[in-house]
């Protein structure tokens, strides 16, 4: 009997009258849990709570709010090796990738604790005679956050700790694909003792989703997933009345230049490429070799894919795991087939295989696909596997043009050994994210994850002073007093 899994709500575990539906372990295929797919009057009640818990949690003072989350971050640290098996059971990835991922959600809380300075206004004496002028920041009510299911720990982490640490009150709905994560992560925020209502667990899908963008009380929107839903929530949550930041899908591109390191190069785009089974928004997805490097990085990456170790990610020496889900793997599948019809060649093709002892898991191997053409749909198209298309390009300007062609703006990275192509690629690359030698440039919690194009729906991004900035709303006073008053009145 698989574990039936709760809401938390007002403080206390729900069981929420709703279908269930199964999660699974992507390595084994085996049943977990049962999630429910909470319908959108559980979600009410758990917006009022929240309401009314906001009322009072408002005026806790800042310094005070953030204690309770450096006892989270001690928490975390403590469960940190039960939640990276939690992730990679649930998610796939191996238990090394689990454990990134927890240090870098553990670094949002850290961040978050400087809350009383991050969050200050500012002021000027004497705008005019007698007159003083402030801009405070006050926070925005309920809050929530809508989660993907490849990071399920640390992507909560990117909002909930800056929600809370200025005041708002948060309820996050995880994907319903990885919810064992968030609910280990809620037996921490429980031991908190945090007043109730301030943090809330809905598990579901749309409808739960869809109950939260239209709720009147729920005042802002944090969303990572995929591209067309995250312009559904959006426009839905824009269209009532609310604050949203909706970060999308992404095809990053990857350019190696003929003075690159090759050795060092392959090594960091095969861990971009293949690492999380290339299930992350940040994966290089694209390598654009120019002049002489096509044809040493071609064969070394096809060497690194062919000699990565696929298995299930808490056994020692694997580097990578499955992938989410049998669909997953049928539409990965898919358009590996289609890339060959539109003239690309499987030079490494990772279709068709399994893990022994693990026949029943999702697996697609690492795969590389030479001359893939610039306008297919295999350039385009985000596949959200391990899958690197490599193109090629005569000089460093064909290569940004080719990179600026994609609609997505999540990242664009450039291996060289030259200052002045890094910083002609740092000026033209049409992306909110640039690695320099760096094949995975994730922002630390202390700069905005910047996806530009269709990786990223509104203006606040997530993490850092663009995440205070989005939990808060800007009050300017404009104040006068005069010498005397107090003696008149
Ligand atoms: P998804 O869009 O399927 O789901 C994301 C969340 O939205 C889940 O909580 C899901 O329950 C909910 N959802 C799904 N369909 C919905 C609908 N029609 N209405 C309302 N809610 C809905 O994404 P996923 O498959 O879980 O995650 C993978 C995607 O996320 C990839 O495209 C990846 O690039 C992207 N991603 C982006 C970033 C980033 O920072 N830009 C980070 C991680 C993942």
């Amino acid at each position: 009997m698989s574990e039936i899994l709760l809401n938390y709500i007002n403080g206390a575990w729900q069981r929420a009258d709703s279908p269930y539906q199964s999660v699974r372990n992507p390595a084994t295929a085996s049943v977990l849990a049962e999630v429910p797919l909470t319908p959108a009057q559980t979600v009410a009640q758990a917006v009022e709570c929240a309401h009314a818990a906001f009322l009072e949690w408002q005026r806790v003072p800042a310094p005070e709010r953030i204690q309770y989350l450096f006892r989270l971050k001690f928490l975390l640290e403590e469960a940190l090796d039960d939640l990276a098996r939690t992730i990679t059971n649930e998610c796939g990835k191996t238990y090394a990738e689990s454990v990134g991922e927890l240090r870098r959600g553990i670094e949002n809380v850290e961040t978050a604790c400087g809350i009383p300075v991050l969050m200050q206004g500012y002021n000027n004496e004497d705008v005019a005679r007698g007159i003083d002028e402030h801009m405070i920041r006050q926070p925005l009510g309920v809050t929530a956050a809508i989660t993907p299911f490849n990071f399920p720990a640390m992507i909560p982490l990117w909002f909930l700790p800056y929600a809370i640490a200025t005041g708002n009150t948060f309820i996050l709905k995880p994907s319903e694909r990885v919810p064992i994560t968030s609910a280990k992560l809620f037996a921490l925020i429980d031991r908190l003792n945090l007043p109730k209502g301030v943090l809330q667990l809905v598990n579901g899908g749309k409808e739960t989703a869809d109950a939260l963008l239209d709720h009147p009380l729920v005042r802002a929107i944090s969303f990572v997933g995929s591209t067309p839903v995250a312009k559904y929530v959006y426009s839905r949550a824009a269209a009532n009345g609310k604050r949203a930041q909706c970060q999308g899908g992404a095809k990053n591109p990857v350019v190696i230049m003929p003075d690159a390191d090759m050795e060092m190069t392959t090594r960091i785009v095969a861990d971009s490429a293949f690492g999380c089974a290339g299930q992350r928004c940040l994966a290089s997805s694209v390598a654009i070799t120019v002049g002489e490097a096509r044809h040493v990085f071609t064969e070394s990456i096809a060497d690194a894919a062919l000699s990565r170790v696929v298995g299930y990610g808490l056994q020692e020496g694997v580097q990578m795991g499955p992938v989410i889900s049998a669909e997953s793997k049928a539409r990965i599948e898919s358009l590996i087939a289609k890339s060959a019809s539109e003239g690309a060649q499987p030079l490494v093709d990772g279709r068709g295989k399994t893990v022994r002892g693990y026949e029943d898991g999702y697996w697609v191997y690492p795969t590389v696909l030479t001359d893939v053409p610039p306008e297919s749909e295999t350039a385009h198209t985000e596949i959200f596997g391990p899958v690197l298309s490599l193109m090629h390009a005569r000089d460093i300007d064909e290569a940004i043009r080719l990179v600026n062609a994609r609609r997505y703006g999540n990242m664009a990275c450039i291996f060289t050994a030259s200052g002045a192509a890094a910083r002609q690629f740092r000026a033209e690359a049409n992306a909110g994210n640039i690695g320099i030698n760096v094949g995975v440039a994730a922002p630390m919690a202390f700069y905005p994850f910047s996806g530009w194009g269709e990786s990223f729906f509104g203006d606040l991004h997530g993490q850092g002073k663009h995440g205070v900035e989005f939990y808060t709303q800007t009050k300017v006073v404009v104040e006068r007093w005069y010498r005397g008053w107090s003696r008149q009145f």
